[in-house]
């Protein structure tokens, strides 16, 4: 793809997920990052001084005296602007900078039900960015948003399934990483030797943005897909990675040896767009008795795959399964990184 290396920008750069965008942006071989976004309490403060970094490799010493900067499209040069902003904040400044001509690329849940916005897994429905197109047109910008990070697990893990038999019903029950609920995030005298049977908003999300996703797109937007889906969320004392037990009734039924082929076959329709972000396999079946297991899996290709095992007949929905996506990789800065490598790779963003 392109010779010169596009310019990026972060907003809520400083956050779990923002600080995962840096350490992936880094050395990125397609982007370079021209500004860092913060609330207005970190203004003007170098990059090092102002994010608690979280991550084990450290901060990339090229953006340690960077300053943060708060949140103004004005003067921005930057072809892109990924936003890991807290909901709130990206209700409000995620469309100034749309409206100033930017493509935003976010980790927020403010606009994904939005009919105008696309809600994007990139092996999925990479169709759906014909609606930045259509946004542009109206606002000069345009917003896209990555699934929450849950979905993006159960909806990547269902792929498979869904294009073989077709899906019709689904019942999900979450057990989810601590990491997911930012930093400082949950108080460690509610988190240590416990499990919270209760996300705010997150069985919501669950159960509505998969309809979004696997919806066909017509003329006056998404039309959503026909499946239901149940969900319980519960926290779990865990640092990353969002383990999911999942039940399905297909449309057409399949036993678990047809569906363990349809895992087998499924391959990336990304392969050969050559996006540096795409695994080639983005599920990943295990055998193993024990897997998947947020310690041992949540690294698949980079945290890029979705971890399938304990592939079975359920008697009451067809077949079940339990899946593992890495909730700040795979379920929220890698996939939006990677929505960013499909924009550019067509030539937005
Ligand atoms: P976080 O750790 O709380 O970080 C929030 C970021 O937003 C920080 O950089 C913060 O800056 C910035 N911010 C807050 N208020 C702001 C304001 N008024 N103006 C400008 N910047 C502001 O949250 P997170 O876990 O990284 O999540 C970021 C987004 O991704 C959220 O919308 C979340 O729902 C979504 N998401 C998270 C995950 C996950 O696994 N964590 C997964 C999927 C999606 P300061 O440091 O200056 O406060």
């Amino acid at each position: 793809m392109a010779e010169k290396r596009r310019r990026v920008a972060v907003l809520g750069a400083t956050g779990a997920v923002g600080q995962r965008l840096v350490g992936l942006l880094a050395g990125h071989p397609w982007f370079e990052i021209a500004a860092l976004f913060a609330s207005e309490q970190r203004d003007g403060l170098p990059y090092g001084d102002a994010a608690h970094w979280l991550l084990p490799d450290p901060p990339p010493p090229g953006v340690l005296r960077m300053p943060v900067q708060k949140p103004c499209p004005e003067g921005l040069e930057a072809d892109l602007v990924f936003s890991a902003l807290e909901t709130g904040a990206a209700s409000t400044l995620e469309p100034l900078f749309r409206d100033a001509g930017f493509t935003v690329v976010s980790n927020a849940s403010a606009f994904r039900d939005d009919p105008e916005v696309p809600l994007v897994i990139p092996e999925v429905n990479a169709g759906h960015l014909a609606l930045a197109d259509r946004q542009r047109k109206r606002h000069g910008g345009c917003i896209v948003t990555n699934p929450n990070c849950s979905t993006i697990g159960l909806c990547l893990s269902l792929e498979p399934l869904r294009r073989a038999f077709g899906l019709r019903r689904v019942l999900v029950t979450t057990l989810q990483a601590l990491s997911g609920a930012g930093h400082p995030g949950v108080p460690s005298l509610d988190a240590l030797d416990n499990v919270l049977p209760s996300i705010a908003g997150e069985v919501e999300k669950l159960e509505r943005e998969p309809l979004k996703i696997f919806g066909r797109l017509g003329a006056s937007g998404v039309e959503p897909g026909d499946l239901t889906v149940g969900a319980q969320c519960n926290r779990v004392p865990v640092r990353d990675g969002h383990l999911l037990s999942v039940s399905v009734e297909t449309e057409r039924p399949a036993t678990p040896g047809e569906a363990e082929a349809a895992f087998a076959a499924y391959e990336s329709p990304l392969a050969s767009r050559g996006l540096p972000s795409a695994p080639l396999r983005p599920v990943v079946l295990t055998g193993g008795a024990m897997r998947p297991q947020p310690a041992l899996d949540r690294e698949a290709s980079g945290g890029m795959a979705v971890t399938v095992g304990q592939l079975r007949r359920c008697p009451v929905l067809g077949l079940r399964y339990v899946a593992l996506v890495h909730n700040t990789l795979r379920g929220a800065a890698g996939g939006t990184l990677l929505i960013g490598e499909l924009l550019a790779g067509r030539g937005g963003g």
